[in-house]
């Protein structure tokens, strides 16, 4: 097995200092549709590390660190056009690499053209303020790059989290060291193309594939980063942190969540019937945003279960390229732990699954939608990430009791009230312990304007929306006194 043809790069290589080269070793591309090894990536490690941050030092010191914000603006907004360009080929690889049916696939290339073109506009419009202060000083804040960004991304959305992470450190005259997931690197691959072929000078983005122990781990930990960004799961966002700790810099941290929509019996059901079934199972339920618990008030329990359940009847899952509405898991492991989950789930009650079609190739790693019913707060399918597609439905009485199960698992992403009285929903969003709260609808469209992250252990910082901007810059306070 070698390169996986693409036409426009070849998947073994690395991007470092503007050159595509080789990696000494090589790890297994698999197309989750078909669990066969469709090509190989490159497996970088500290070696590749440490030439990568070198290159990016380099930019800083060189063209890139004399762009000004303006230049790095319209370039972004190239890159942003390049993509809409490529869409339907971004997509296709987006689809083989990760398993996502086609349209979510394409949704995220439009999404990561989005990310693009906002930062664009945004590189020019982040400023500094002058502060009021005694009599014989002029006062004033600068906002500047840290320099060196690591961005360690996860393979559940490589586009969209490649987008809102790289897009705003870029935007803000940082030069960025990219550690794509071992599952799923081609599409980091595609866009760092593309951002050369917009203009990016050499060394302001490299790339660097490798497992995550290996490439990540040396990243999160090298001197010369002073700013990480990660986006995956709970325990590697510790061992970041840790990492980050040692040469004191900072740290965003986007983790996973448990996160809840809250129905209650003044609900408009046919409004709310369509999220509540696709923020459960979009992307296969691996998404760190995904709805996995529905809390339902109790009066209308029944009914929300048994519509949940006509729409989980319709649910197919088969290979990307059928574009169903529920592709396969990303990997053997994923599938396994997912099976677990639904074993730990067998004393609930299955109120509808979806079906694995018979064209679904054997090799790929399938699991049929559930729907459970009566999970008690406390249970474990109603406290951990599953990320795979389950939900739970959970019965509550009042807003207190719906409120005390929502922020009951220390984790808080997003959550959803679905209620017509406003005084509720008011009352509710700042209530609900979460990054952010949705008011009768879940996720806003993907809202690459909108601010996003976690609180308690779904990490901290805030990606996506100009709030992004701030975490990729620092402050810097002159004060002159000129008498
Ligand atoms: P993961 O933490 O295993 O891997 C994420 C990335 O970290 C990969 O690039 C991986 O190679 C790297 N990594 C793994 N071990 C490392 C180490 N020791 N040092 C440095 N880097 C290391 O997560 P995953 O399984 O790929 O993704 C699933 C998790 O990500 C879920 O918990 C999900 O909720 C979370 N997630 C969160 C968001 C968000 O925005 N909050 C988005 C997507 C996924």
């Amino acid at each position: 097995m070698n390169e996986m043809t693409t036409g426009w790069f070849d998947s073994r290589e690395m991007l470092i200092g503007g050159k595509w080269q080789a990696a000494a070793r090589t790890l297994p591309l698999e197309d989750p549709s078909t669990g066969s090894e469709i090509g190989e990536i490159a497996r970088g490690g500290a070696d590749e590390i440490d030439a990568a941050v070198a290159a990016a030092q380099s930019a800083l010191a060189g063209e890139w660190g004399r762009t000004t914000a303006v230049e790095r603006g319209r370039i972004l907004t190239r890159i942003g056009q390049l993509v809409l360009e490529r869409v339907e080929d971004l997509a296709r690889l987006e689809a083989q690499d990760v398993g996502k049916p086609l349209t979510q696939a394409r949704n995220d290339a439009i999404a990561l053209a989005r990310y693009m073109e906002f930062y664009g506009g945004a590189a020019d419009k982040v400023m500094g303020e002058t502060i009021p202060y005694q009599d014989g000083y002029t006062v004033y804040t600068l906002r500047e790059p840290h320099g060196v960004t690591g961005h360690i991304v996860p393979w559940n959305y490589p586009m969209q989290i490649i987008g809102r992470s790289v897009g705003g450190a870029l935007a803000m005259g940082n030069a960025a060291v990219l550690k794509p997931a071992e599952e799923a690197c081609l599409t980091a691959l595609a866009f760092a193309r593309l951002a050369e072929e917009a203009g990016l000078p050499a060394g302001a983005l490299n790339v660097v594939p490798g497992l995550g122990e290996e490439a990540g781990a040396a990243l999160a930990g090298h001197p010369g980063v002073d700013h990480v960004s990660f986006t995956g799961s709970y325990p590697v966002g510790q061992l970041i942190q840790k990492a980050a700790a040692e040469n004191v810099v900072p740290v965003t941290l986007e983790l996973g969540g448990k996160s809840p929509q809250l129905v209650f019996a003044d609900a408009d059901l046919d409004a709310a019937l369509p999220f509540l079934v696709n923020a459960g199972i979009q992307n296969a339920g691996q998404t760190c945003s995904a709805s996995s618990r529905i809390l339902i008030q109790r009066s209308r329990y029944q009914e929300v279960a048994e519509r949940m359940a006509e729409r989980y009847g319709a649910l197919r899952v088969g290979p990307a390229m059928s574009d169903l509405e529920v592709g396969p898991l990303i990997s053997a492991a994923q599938k396994r732990i997912v099976e677990g989950y639904l074993r730990l789930g067998a004393d609930l009650d299955c109120v509808a699954t979806g079906r694995i079609v018979e064209e679904a190739p054997d090799g790929g790693h399938y699991v049929a939608p559930h729907l459970l019913s009566g999970a008690r707060p406390g249970h474990r399918l109603e406290q951990e990430e599953i990320f795979g597609p389950a939900q739970v439905l959970v019965p509550f009485d009042d807003e207190d009791e719906a409120v005390a199960i929502a922020n009951g698992t220390g984790l808080g992403l997003v959550a959803a009230v679905w209620s017509e009285n406003g005084g509720r929903q008011m009352r509710l969003a700042r209530r609900l312990r979460a990054g952010q709260v949705f008011v009768n609808n879940y996720g806003a469209g993907g809202g690459v304007e909108l601010p996003f992250g976690g609180v308690g252990k779904s990490g901290h910082g805030r990606e996506k929306g100009f709030e992004a901007l701030y975490s990729f810059s620092q402050l810097k306070t002159v004060a002159a006194h000129h008498g």
